[in-house]
C-alpha cells in the first residue's frame, strides 16, 4: 500500500526560500581588516538570486559545476544557496590543496566557472592556466584587473556582475536525489576523493545538525563559523543555520587567535565550530590575555580528536562546554555527538564527553574486525568503523576507490569500540595504530596524556619500526612558548598514566607538527622525516 502522503522534493531553493523570508531578519556578518560588514538573510536572498541570474548569463546550465575558491564571508554564503538552488552543483574547493592536487580536482569535477576572493587570486592565478574546463571566473571583494586570464577565460567582478541581474530567479524544481554540491577528501592516499552530496542529503543533515542532541540551532543563534566552508561543507552550519534563521558570522581569512578573540568580543557569539587547533591556539591567547568568551553556549570540536585537558580548561576556566563530535567529508559530515545520556552526571557525564560520542537515529554503524567479521558493542572489542545512512556517501564521483565501499556501507577507515548504548570511541586511523608486541597502543590517548602536561602545546605520536615489538611510539611534542621540560620529565610525568609497556622510549621536540591542509596533524610527514632521520630523537 502506498501513503497518502505528498511526495514533496527536498530542495536547497526551498531552503533558500525559507531562510530568506522567514528569516530575513537574521544576519551574516562578514568579518574584515576594518571590523564587521553586515547582510540580512533577506539581502542574501536577493543577491543569490542576482547570482543565479548572472551565472545563467555565462551560460551555466544543468548540473554544471561551479567551484568557489573563497574563505568563510557572506559571498560564499550566497553561493552555497545560488548555485544548488539554480540545479547546478557547487564544488567546494579547498585553499590549501597543493597545485597538483587543486588542478586534479578542478579538471575531474570539470569546473566551468570558478568564484575567487580578491586575496586568493595570487593562489589561484597560478594554478589557472592549467585548469582545463573553466571558462568565466568571478573575482569577489577584490579587484579582477589582478587577475591575468589565460586565452579563453572571462574575469569578471562579482559585484558588478551581480548589480546588473534581477533580484528575483525562477528557482526551478530539482529531483531532491540530484546532486547539490561536492567537496574533495584531503584525502590520504591517492589523488582526492569527490564526495557529491544531494538536495536530500542536504536537507535531512540540515535537520539533524539543529536537533537538541546535536549542535541544538536555532533562531536565538550566532553561530561564528570558522571550519572553513571548502572543508566538509564547513560541518553542514552555513545550511543548517540559513534554514532555521541562526545568524552566522564568517571569519573570512582572520582565523588567528587574535583577530578570533577580537570577533568574539565585537560579535558575541552563542555558538562556534573548530577542529582543536584553532582551539588550542585560542586558549593560548585567552591565558594571555583573559577576556570573558562565556556568551558561548557551547562550542563544537570535531576534525581530530579534543583532547580532554582542553575541553577542561574551557569549561573550567572560561565557562564554556566543548561538544565533541566525529564526522568525515564522506559523512556530509555529522556522523557521531558526544552528549552524555541523560542519567550520567559528574565524572561518568565527562567520560561520555571525551568520546566521539552517540550515533544519530539516521547513521547506522557497525564494527568489523582483522578477520572480516562484526564485533560487538561491549565498549572493549576493536575493529573498523562502517556507517551508512540518508547522507553518508555510498561511491565517489568517478567511481574512485571502490574499495571504501561495500554492501552499502562505507568503511570509515577509523578504528575504535562502540559501548551498548551507542557511544563511540575511537583509538586510531587503521593506519595510525600502532601495534606494539602484538598489542594495540592508541596514539590518541599517548597524544592527549602527554598533551595534558602544562608545558606541552602539541604532541602527535606515530609508530616506528622497532626489531623487538613490530612498532613502537615515537612522541614529536611542540612546547608552549617560554615552557622547557625534558624527554626524561614527560617520561616520568606519563608513568602513572599509561600502562609501562605503552611508556613511549623515542621523543622529539620540534617546532611545529606538520599538519595537512585542513590543519590536521600529518603523520605522513611526520613518518618521512623519521624514516629521512631529520628528526633528533632522544631513546631511553
Ligand atoms: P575529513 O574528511 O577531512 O573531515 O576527515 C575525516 C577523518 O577525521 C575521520 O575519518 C577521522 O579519522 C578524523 N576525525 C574526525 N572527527 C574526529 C574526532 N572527533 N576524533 C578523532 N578523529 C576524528
Amino acid at each position: 500500500m502506498l501513503s497518502t502522503m505528498q511526495d514533496d522534493q527536498l530542495s536547497l531553493a526551498d531552503l533558500l526560500r525559507h531562510g530568506s523570508t522567514l528569516h530575513s531578519e537574521s544576519e551574516v556578518v562578514t568579518w574584515t581588516s576594518s571590523g564587521p560588514r553586515r547582510a540580512t538573510y533577506g539581502q542574501v536572498g536577493q543577491r543569490a538570486a542576482r547570482l543565479a541570474n548572472a551565472l545563467r548569463g555565462l551560460g551555466v546550465t544543468g548540473d554544471q559545476r561551479v567551484g568557489t575558491f573563497m574563505w568563510n564571508n557572506a559571498e560564499h554564503l550566497e553561493a552555497y544557496l545560488a548555485i544548488p538552488a539554480m540545479g547546478a552543483v557547487l564544488h567546494t574547493l579547498n585553499i590549501r590543496l597543493f597545485p597538483e592536487q587543486l588542478v586534479f580536482v578542478a579538471n575531474h569535477a570539470e569546473d566551468h566557472v570558478v568564484i575567487v576572493d580578491g586575496t586568493l587570486v595570487p593562489l589561484f592565478a597560478k594554478q589557472l592556466p592549467q585548469l582545463k574546463t573553466v571558462k568565466h571566473v568571478i573575482v569577489a571583494n577584490g579587484d579582477p584587473a589582478t587577475l591575468e586570464a589565460p586565452d579563453g577565460v572571462q574575469v569578471h567582478a562579482y559585484d558588478e556582475l551581480l548589480a546588473a541581474q534581477p533580484e528575483t530567479f525562477d528557482w526551478p524544481v530539482v529531483d531532491e536525489r540530484s546532486a547539490a554540491a561536492m567537496c574533495y577528501t584531503s584525502g590520504t592516499t591517492g589523488d582526492p576523493k569527490g564526495v557529491v552530496y544531494s538536495h536530500r542529503s542536504i536537507w535531512l543533515h540540515s535537520m539533524q545538525v539543529c536537533m537538541s542532541d546535536s549542535m541544538r540551532l536555532d533562531q536565538s543563534d550566532k553561530a561564528l563559523v570558522i571550519v572553513p566552508m571548502f572543508h566538509a561543507m564547513s560541518w553542514g552550519m552555513p545550511y543548517a543555520a540559513f534554514m532555521v534563521g541562526a545568524s552566522m558570522i564568517m571569519p573570512d581569512r582572520f582565523l588567528q587567535p587574535e583577530p578570533i578573540a577580537q570577533i568574539l568580543a565585537a560579535e558575541r557569539p552563542t555558538f562556534a565550530g573548530a577542529v582543536p587547533t584553532i582551539w588550542q591556539g585560542l586558549l593560548q591567547h585567552l591565558d594571555a590575555n583573559p577576556q570573558d568568551i562565556s556568551h558561548l553556549r557551547e562550542v563544537v570540536v570535531g576534525g581530530s580528536a579534543a583532547p580532554p585537558s582542553m575541553m577542561h580548561a574551557f569549561e573550567e576556566r572560561y565557562g564554556v562546554p566543548i561538544l565533541h563530535a566525529w564526522g568525515m567529508t564522506e559523512t556530509s559530515p555529522l556522523g557521531s555527538v558526544a552528549r552524555p545520556p541523560a542519567s550520567a552526571t559528574g565524572e561518568e557525564a565527562w567520560r561520555y564527553r571525551y568520546t566521539q560520542g552517540r550515533f544519530p537515529a539516521s547513521v547506522r554503524a557497525r564494527l568489523i574486525g582483522d578477520d572480516g567479521n562484526e564485533v560487538p558493542w561491549d565498549g572493549e572489542s576493536v575493529g573498523e568503523l562502517e556507517v551508512r545512512g540518508p547522507w553518508i556517501a555510498g561511491g565517489y564521483y568517478g567511481d574512485a576507490d571502490p574499495a571504501k565501499f561495500h554492501d552499502g556501507w562505507l568503511r570509515t577507515g577509523d578504528v575504535g569500540k562502540i559501548t551498548p548504548n551507542g557511544y563511540l570511541t575511537l583509538t586510531d586511523r587503521a593506519k595510525d595504530v600502532i601495534k606494539s608486541g602484538g598489542e594495540w597502543i592508541s596514539s590518541v590517548d599517548l597524544e592527549n596524556t602527554v598533551m595534558s602536561h602544562p608545558a606541552v602545546a602539541e604532541a602527535a605520536v606515530i609508530g616506528v619500526p622497532d626489531e623487538k615489538w613490530d612498532e613502537r611510539p615515537l612522541v614529536a611534542v611542540v612546547l608552549r612558548e617560554g615552557e622547557r621540560v625534558t624527554a626524561e620529565e614527560l617520561r616520568t610525568f606519563l608513568q602513572d598514566k599509561v600502562a609501562k609497556w605503552q611508556l613511549p622510549e623515542h621523543w622529539t621536540f620540534v617546532e611545529e607538527v606538520p599538519k595537512t591542509s585542513v590543519g590536521k596533524f600529518d603523520k605522513k610527514r611526520l613518518r618521512a622525516a623519521h624514516a629521512e632521520g631529520k628528526l633528533d630523537v632522544a631513546h631511553f
